[in-house]
């Protein structure tokens, strides 16, 4: 499937739909994600129309990473919470629900669950083939 050029964050990179802006440099806007699943939720995204991280060149994804760094240091400095998780979902299986690649930046404290975690913990022996998998990929 070819990108949709009228997906909303498509939009709000043309300036059709208003978002609230954290960072914005040549390759890359940060804004705050409009429906948080905690407070700070914040959303990077590249300005090359790539559907899926995938879709992006070596110097895209750099540039959306060292964003992605960069806003999430300030959400951690700025919001003084103790942990931060990065997330990136790519197709709708892995529940991407925008079709524009985008990573989540989610301010995290002890006690405040979100449903990205396992329910039970593997052994090596499980974990190894798989991870011969990706290596095998790599
Ligand atoms: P994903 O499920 O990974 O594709 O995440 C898409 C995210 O975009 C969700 O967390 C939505 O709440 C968020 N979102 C959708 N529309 C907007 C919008 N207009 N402004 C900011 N965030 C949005």
């Amino acid at each position: 499937m070819p990108y949709d050029h009228t997906n909303i964050f498509a939009k709000i990179l043309r300036q059709e739909v208003p978002c609230v802006k954290v960072y914005e440099d040549e390759h890359t806007l940060a804004f705050m994600d409009i429906m948080p699943s905690v407070e700070g939720h914040t959303l990077v995204v590249p300005k090359a129309p790539a559907k899926e991280i995938f879709d992006l060149s070596a110097d895209g994804v750099a540039a959306l990473i060292r964003t992605t760094q960069k806003v999430a240091k300030a959400v951690r400095r700025g919001l003084e919470c103790p942990g931060v998780m990065l997330v990136q979902l790519n197709g709708p299986a892995a529940g991407q629900s925008v079709p524009h690649a985008h990573f989540h930046i989610l301010p995290r404290e002890d006690g405040v669950d979100l449903s990205l975690h396992g329910r039970a913990m593997r052994s090596p022996e499980e974990l190894e083939p798989v991870a011969a998998r990706i290596r095998a990929a790599l």
